[in-house]
């Protein structure tokens, strides 16, 4: 099932993230943690994919296994290491698998550089994608902004092209302070951006890995979520806390009329079931 039509529905979704293995011996233990997150009954679940390509193989072969319980599959595919030939190669495998939707990236640049030259942002791939079948295509978004982007204007103008290029959904990067998700969104009706934006949410359930994506993403600490990492930073009681701290978000985010939810639960079924079975629906 195409994603654009789930999400257009006048029901909320909330979605699940996993991330494919790096070696083969990896795999099966992956294929467990999908059928674990598909018994919760997401909406869909989506797979990341190594930004150098690395893994895609099993990008593709999750997304298949996650189609295989019934759910649909929102495979993940970066573009600025790949060269044509690989991602015509995967986007060749995808159709092949019967994955209709896929989150079109650009990738972060790998500290060594790049390695291929044929991509420069996410909105080539989509052009890419729209060439080659009837893709249902998603894009990423920044409610706080992209690290790599001059002001959130320029940010939005390329948002927009995105759109315009055939992006048909936007799964925002994570974020704490839902006051910055609510009001990205008016800035992207007001840029005329139609497309649905399911809210990203990243489970706190250690503070050091919680630390690094906050440096990395760039995104705001909210006064809670300090007061939070200072008393259970430390503690066995961080998970508990930070599924706690999730839900709020979430059912915060749904009294404010928000409908499409992502959580980043990164292959923690248990963390999953906790915060979707606390949702306020
Ligand atoms: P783009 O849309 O290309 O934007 C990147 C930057 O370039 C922005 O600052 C934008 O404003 C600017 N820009 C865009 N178009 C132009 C243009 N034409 N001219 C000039 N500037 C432009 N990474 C992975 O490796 N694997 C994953 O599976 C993965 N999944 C993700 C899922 C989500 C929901 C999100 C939010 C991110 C994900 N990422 C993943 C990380 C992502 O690849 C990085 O954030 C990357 O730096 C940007 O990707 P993008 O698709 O947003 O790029």
């Amino acid at each position: 099932m195409k994603i654009s039509g789930l999400l257009a529905k006048d029901a909320i979704t909330v979605s699940c993230e996993l991330f494919p293995p790096k070696q083969f011996e990896k795999l099966a233990e992956v294929k467990e943690t999908v059928a674990q997150t598909a018994a919760l009954s997401p909406s869909f679940i989506s797979c990341t994919y190594g930004a150098t390509g690395g893994t895609s193989e099993y990008t593709v072969e999750i997304a298949k296994e996650i189609s295989s319980h019934g759910i649909p599959a929102l495979a993940h595919l970066t573009c600025v290491s790949s060269t044509k030939e690989k991602v015509a190669q995967v986007i060749r495998e995808l159709s092949r698998n019967g994955i209709e939707n896929v989150l079109a990236l650009r990738g972060d640049i790998p500290p060594e550089g790049r390695m291929a030259f044929d991509y420069a942002h996410a909105s080539d791939l989509v052009e890419e994608l729209k060439s080659h079948g009837d893709f249902c295509i998603g894009g990423a978004c920044y409610p706080e902004g992209h690290p790599e982007s001059e002001d959130m204007e320029k940010d939005l103008y390329y948002m927009r092209v995105k759109y315009e290029k055939g992006v048909q959904f936007f799964t925002s990067q994570l974020f704490f302070d839902n006051g910055a998700f609510l009001s990205f969104c008016e800035h992207v009706r007001a840029a005329g951006i139609k497309a649905p934006v399911i809210a990203g949410i990243m489970p706190v359930s250690n503070a050091a890995s919680i630390e690094k994506m906050i440096r990395l993403s760039n995104c705001r600490v909210t006064p809670e979520l300090a007061a939070l990492l200072q008393k259970y930073g430390g503690t066995p009681d961080i998970g508990r806390a930070g599924i706690e701290f999730s839900v709020k978000q979430i059912n915060g985010l749904i009294k404010e009329g928000v409908r499409h939810i992502h959580i980043y639960t990164m292959n923690r079924p248990a963390i999953a079931k906790a915060i979707m079975q606390s949702i306020e629906r």
